[in-house]
């Protein structure tokens, strides 16, 4: 349970956000506050108008003012429009301008946020702290919120001009207010949360129609249709309960309203009607009363929206502040160097590291990775083999001990100036939707044709890229063609040798791929080595026999080092894995040579 100060100060913070991102806008602000006050007169003069022409135009027959006063209406009654547009049109510009800053703010402050904190929040949940979260701040700055304060100046000199007319009739009138603006908060209220629940199902059955359309192999394969079917009428069902609840909720709530309307009129009919038969007001007064009791009845209800619209507000600002306190602990410290060209020298020097509190993942660790060299990493999975390519790239900080590359700490040079010297090709090759030239490029967006063409060459990708088409300019990702691993992964080989980085790390990078594609990819990765500081961690040992150095990695600690042939004579944990890997390899060798 949150403190009350706590919210407040939230509150508080939140309308200081908002509202100082639509402060360069104070012009439009302006514009639209004063169509608002503009909106207030014209809303008090019209009944007046009315007023005159029953109390004193009627009795007196004055024909040339009946004219003069309806087209007084009819003027006032235009230019009340023509404000009206002007303020919410003009609010909506506001808002939009605030609120598109407000999220490029937020993203920006994510994007730059370290992985720690992507481990532990959902990419879903992120999502909607930018997209619906951010859209719920925008109704705070509305020409509603606008109009609300001259709303309540309105209400104010109505209250007090009724007060003076007749003040018991005014105090009959005002008691219908608590009623409206009690139901209408209460309505209000319900109608958003039972609107949230039809959003929530609605979102849930778009996830189970994209899990099981994109999964349609998987299902057709275990033969599993019609148990999704009946989860899929199920959530079906949950969307239509929901949905009707929802109507029968926000379909009794005008005529409610409206009812309690009809009330309050009454009471004015009928108590002024007998005020005016003891002469205490006139039947102007009546007309004006019942006028400005509808106008009063506006403001009641805005102000029980605005209640719920500000908690709703707030509950999203929540989720938005939760990101934008969050500092990443994976950033430049002040007074970061750049870090000049390197040779590629890494030192583990006695580092503890763990992505979760209790759950170690390196201890007291002691690596040296010599410059110029190819370091070879084995381990059985799960034995921290990426962990240490995430920690070179620095990804994540260590909680004890050091990194040094070149000497110098990890820490004091620019995560910049680090990480694009530093060239990792991994199991997974993420494609960004694109072209193909993009996705090579992506790492030097000002990169030429040949560069690219050259990389693509080195990277063994040329026929197959020259293959298609349409070429370089082939859309891949979600919506363009579909790549084999190896093609994929040799686009990847190609972008790390774009950046032509001085060190590279190869993290599993041909373990999923058949022995072809591997062979094409080490033949790649041969042009791509020399004169460079190489970190090939892999699973297959065929790929890592000619590794200047191979480190054998087993829960965190170093078992073994040395070269392939020396760790064999060692007839230790190397020698295990490969004898275990041996037979197999001959037999992928084989099936090449038939
Ligand atoms: P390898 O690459 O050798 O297979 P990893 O370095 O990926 O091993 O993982 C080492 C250990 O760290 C494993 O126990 C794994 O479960 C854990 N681990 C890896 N990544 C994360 C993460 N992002 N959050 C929490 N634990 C992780
Ligand atoms: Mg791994």
């Amino acid at each position: 349970m949150k403190s009350r100060s706590h919210r407040y100060r939230l509150f508080s913070e939140m309308l200081r956000e908002v509202f100082f991102q639509a402060k360069g806008q104070w012009k439009y602000i302006l514009v639209a506050a004063l169509s608002i006050l503009a909106i207030s007169v014209l809303e008090f003069i019209i009944p007046q108008w009315t007023k005159v022409v029953i109390d004193q135009v009627i009795p007196e027959q004055q024909i040339a003012a009946l004219f003069e006063l309806g087209a007084a209406i009819v003027g006032a009654a235009l230019l009340l429009g023509v404000f009206r547009f002007v303020s919410s049109f003009v609010m909506t510009i506001v808002s939009q301008g605030a609120i598109s800053q407000l999220r490029n703010k937020l993203y920006r402050h994510t994007v730059n946020l370290d992985l720690n904190f992507f481990d532990r929040n959902r990419t879903g949940d992120l999502m909607s702290r930018l997209t619906s979260d951010v859209n719920q701040l925008q109704e705070l700055v509305s020409a509603d919120t606008l109009s609300i304060v001259a709303d309540f100046f309105t209400f104010i000199a109505i209250c007090g001009y009724l007060l003076y007319v007749d003040w018991q009739l005014a105090l009959l009138l005002m008691s219908t207010f608590p009623f409206l603006f009690y139901t209408s908060r209460f309505f209000s209220g319900r109608i958003k949360s039972v609107y949230r629940t039809v959003r929530q199902s609605s979102a849930e059955l778009s996830n189970h129609l994209q899990d099981t359309l994109s999964g349609i192999r998987v299902i057709k394969s275990f033969a599993s249709e019609n148990d999704e079917i009946d989860r899929f009428a199920g959530l079906t069902e949950i969307n239509r309960a929901s949905i009707v609840k929802a109507s029968r909720l926000s379909a009794s709530f005008p005529p409610i309203i409206e009812w309690l309307n009809y009330i309050g009129m009454t009471l004015v009919l009928l108590f002024g009607a007998w005020q005016a038969m003891h002469n205490h007001i006139t039947v102007g007064d009546i007309v004006a009363y019942l006028a400005y009791l509808r106008l009063l009845q506006g403001p009641v209800r805005s102000f029980s929206r605005m209640v719920s619209k500000i908690q709703q507000a707030s509950a999203a600002y929540e989720r938005i502040h939760e990101v934008l306190v969050t500092v990443p602990a994976v950033r430049n410290k002040e007074r970061a160097i750049i870090l000049p060209p390197i040779q590629g020298e890494i030192l583990f020097d006695n580092v503890d590291f763990a992505y979760e509190k209790g759950v170690p993942v390196l201890e007291n660790f002691y690596l040296q990775i010599e410059p110029q060299q190819v370091t070879a990493l084995v381990g059985s999975s799960g034995s921290g083999k990426s962990t240490i390519a995430h920690l070179i790239a620095r990804l994540y900080d260590v909680q004890k001990g050091a990194i040094f590359i070149d000497g110098y700490p990890l820490t004091d040079v620019t995560l910049e100036s680090l990480r694009t010297q530093i060239g990792i090709v991994s199991q997974d090759v993420i494609l960004l939707n694109g072209t193909i030239r993009d996705n090579i490029a992506y790492g030097k967006p000002q990169a030429t044709r040949e560069e690219i063409e050259a990389a693509a060459r080195a990277a063994n990708a040329l026929a197959f890229i020259e293959a298609f088409p349409q070429g370089y300019d082939t859309l891949v990702g979600e919506r363009g063609v579909k790549l084999s691993g190896g093609q994929k992964q040799r686009l990847s080989i190609a972008r790390a040798l774009l950046k032509n980085p001085r060190l590279i790390i190869l993290d599993e990078a041909t373990a999923a791929l058949d022995t072809e594609s591997e062979q094409l990819i080490q033949s790649a990765l041969s042009t791509l080595l020399p004169g460079r500081t190489c970190l090939v961690i892999a699973h297959r040992l065929s790929t890592i026999q000619s590794a200047d150095h191979i480190v054998v990695l087993e829960k965190g600690r170093i078992v073994e080092a040395g070269t392939h042939e020396g760790l064999l004579t060692l007839s230790g944990r190397y020698k295990t894995l490969y004898d275990k890997q041996f037979p197999q390899m001959i037999k992928e060798k084989e099936t090449l040579l038939a």
